[in-house]
């Protein structure tokens, strides 16, 4: 360190002799004859203290025109006595650090000097502490001026869904805090890289990166999926120079790293630093999320477009609610049948719909329907201009439920038809049958019959009867169809049941089956015909008597709530395959077991059951385990 030099503007030499010996040991004293001298001096630098003598008067004159050169020096001066320090400090026009009485007292003065040293020394520590206050504060200006620029492109992630606007914002700003000459991010596509937006490229990096990149350095980040700094001159790629170069991963959570953000510098000798290292890694973590938002919208889009085609062209009228029955979608063909419009989305079903039918199987509660693991139901909807459509309604979790309608006008007409040709036919062929049964009765009344024609006339009695129930069953059908002998009025459920049991007491007691029932005290009134859900009970109890195993049981429970009466009939026999299930109430549709095999039916009496109850506004289920037992229940509405 050179000594600390003492200027002392003075042209009394023996005035500057005296005051050099009382200066403390660490200075070196310097005599300025003039003003003139004291620029050069003060340019030589380590002036501790400038000492002015202002016994001199053409000094004391000028010394206030200096001030410019003087600067921030610490200035003491020489006085007599007379003068008090405000006075001199007047007369410097600047605060002297110290006054030095003349003639010098060697003790005074000496002191005098020292303090104002020491002084200037506390002012050298506190101007470093100063220095380093600054410092730091440009230090902390410059980090907030990064964090804002990255809370800037969070709010950019956050806000659009452009994914070049925001990559390209990143690119600016790495290139802005790093100072580096080149910025660019690489996208990965499965195992490609693509250069997706870059800045102040050259020719050369163009064309490096062109459509597809080849990177090593690049695939090494991505694989270790850790950023990569380098500082000396690197090849990359095809041979390309660079001085330095800083890679860091775009890592999205859950998938790894999806690109890179690089700056490199190709001419300029700087390196990155660990700073930089951070600041960038914050940047490539909102340029995966964007990246990552980017790729989740275009998958959602691509869902959207293809369940919009879906609903658009879908020939079917497709409605889909959520658990609440509120109205989420729709197709074009639903729109046209229910006239829905757009501002129908998020509605209550039961204000948008019309139709009662279709209501009602929306206001059909899960619990209600069939559990058998698949949540279906079943609904012909007729609409005003004969239009008839058969509706599906099934459960889609956590989302609500969809109800598909096909229009089956075509099949209906079909149905019709067959069913008026069957009706005829069958109402045809009862009269020749009867009287081939009767001519038959008659045969054992003309002579004596042997054993083996008696049983011959017993084969074709028991397949008349065969063919005649299928004809009053055929028959039967045509007529619930079509509505005849369906007059209504107040029935009381309770008592049908008690009939049909006492009916077929016998007839179990035979086949070792335990038949009861179980009701509540108050009677079941439903509005109804009497003598039709007689024959759904009737043909309930005979089945389940039917197709049940030695020893077994079937029981008839019936109950009510606030809008129906529900009846169950619940047996220990076989069970329905839940695959058959949906099919048993078709008609003539048997199941084809081995148990069932040699039991005789005509496969129409659940289809007379459905199509009595359905005239009846109510619904009928089945659930069935095979091996267990199956129960049949069926509501109506109660009467009230
Ligand atoms: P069927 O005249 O054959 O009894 P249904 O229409 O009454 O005709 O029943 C259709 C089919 O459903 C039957 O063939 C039988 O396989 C099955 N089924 C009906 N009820 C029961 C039951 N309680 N237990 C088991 N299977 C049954």
């Amino acid at each position: 360190m050179t000594t600390a030099r003492v200027l002392v503007l003075s042209e009394n030499h023996n005035l500057f002799q005296e005051l050099e010996v009382l200066l403390p040991k660490d200075y070196i004293a310097e005599a300025l004859n003039d003003f003139d001298a004291l620029p050069a001096a003060l340019q030589q630098g380590n002036v501790a203290l400038l000492i002015v003598d202002l016994l001199n008067e053409k000094i004391a004159k000028r010394v206030d025109r200096m001030r410019a050169d003087i600067g921030g020096l610490p200035l003491a001066a020489i006085a007599t006595d007379q003068l008090s320090i405000s006075q001199v400090n007047g007369l410097l026009s600047l605060p002297a650090v110290a006054v030095l009485e003349y003639p010098f007292n060697p003790d005074a003065t000496q002191r005098a000097l020292a303090e104002a040293l020491g002084r200037r020394q506390g002012l050298g520590y506190r101007k470093q502490l100063q220095d380093n206050l600054d410092a730091a504060n440009r230090r902390l200006n410059q980090r907030l001026q990064e964090l804002n620029t990255i809370y800037t492109i969070s709010k950019s992630v956050a806000s659009t869904l452009n994914l070049d606007e925001v990559l390209t914002q990143v690119i600016e700003t790495s290139i802005n805090l790093t100072q580096a000459e080149e910025g660019f991010i690489l996208l990965r596509e499965r195992d490609k890289l693509y250069l997706r937006v870059a800045k102040n490229k050259t020719e050369a990096i163009a064309q490096r990166f062109n459509i597809e990149a080849t990177d090593n350095i690049a695939w090494q980040v991505i694989r270790s999926g850790r950023p990569t700094m380098l500082h000396r001159d690197t090849k990359i790629a095809t041979g390309y120079l660079v001085r330095s170069l800083l890679y860091v991963p775009l890592m999205a959570p859950g998938r790894g790293a999806v690109g890179v953000l690089g700056v490199v510098n190709l001419l300029q000798d700087l390196s990155f630093t660990e700073h930089h290292l951070f600041t960038l890694s914050s940047l490539a973590d909102y340029s995966a999320i964007a990246v990552e938002n980017a790729r989740l919208f275009t998958a959602v889009e691509a869902q959207r477009y293809r369940l919009s085609s879906i609903l658009e062209h879908a020939a079917e009228a497709i409605m889909v609610v959520d658990t609440e029955n509120h109205l989420l979608l729709w197709s074009k063909a639903a729109a046209e049948v229910f006239a829905l419009q757009p501002s129908m989305q998020g509605q209550p079903i039961e204000t948008v719909l019309q139709h009662i039918g279709l209501r009602e199987l929306f206001q059909i509660k899960r619990e209600e329907s069939p559990d058998a693991g698949i949540h279906l139901q079943h609904s012909e909807i007729e609409l005003e201009d004969e239009r008839v459509f058969n509706a599906q309604l099934s459960s889609i979790d956590k989302v609500g439920r969809v109800a598909i309608m096909q229009n089956i006008t075509h099949l209906k007409e079909l149905d019709r038809l067959k069913s008026e040709f069957v009706s005829t036919v069958s109402h045809d062929l009862r009269t020749p049958l009867t009287t081939v049964q009767g001519y038959i009765e008659l045969l054992d009344r003309v002579g004596t019959l042997t054993d083996l024609q008696k049983s011959f006339i017993q084969k074709a009695l028991n397949s008349l009867h065969h063919i005649t129930m299928l004809i009053s069953d055929l028959l039967d059908i045509g007529r619930i169809e079509a509505g005849y002998d369906l007059e209504m009025q107040p029935c009381r459920m309770d008592e049908v049941i008690k009939q049909t049991v006492d009916e077929y007491l016998i007839h179990a007691e035979r086949e070792e089956i335990t038949l009861s029932y179980e009701l509540p005290d108050a009677p079941l009134y439903v509005l109804g015909n009497r003598n039709r859900l007689r024959q759904v009970l009737q043909n309930l109890v005979s089945n389940a008597i039917k197709y049940n195993r030695d020893g077994g049981w079937v029981k008839i429970v019936g109950e009510q709530d606030e809008k129906h009466v529900i009846i169950e009939v619940q047996d220990s026999g076989f069970g329905i395959p839940i695959e058959e299930q949906p099919k048993i109430f078709d008609r003539f549709y048997r199941v084809q077991s081995q148990e069932t095999e040699k039991i005789h039916g005509t496969g129409l009496g659940l289809a007379i059951v459905k199509s009595v109850i359905e005239k009846h506004k109510g619904r009928i289920w089945v659930k069935s385990k095979v091996g267990e037992g199956s129960v049949f229940s069926f509501l109506v509405p109660k009467y009230l």
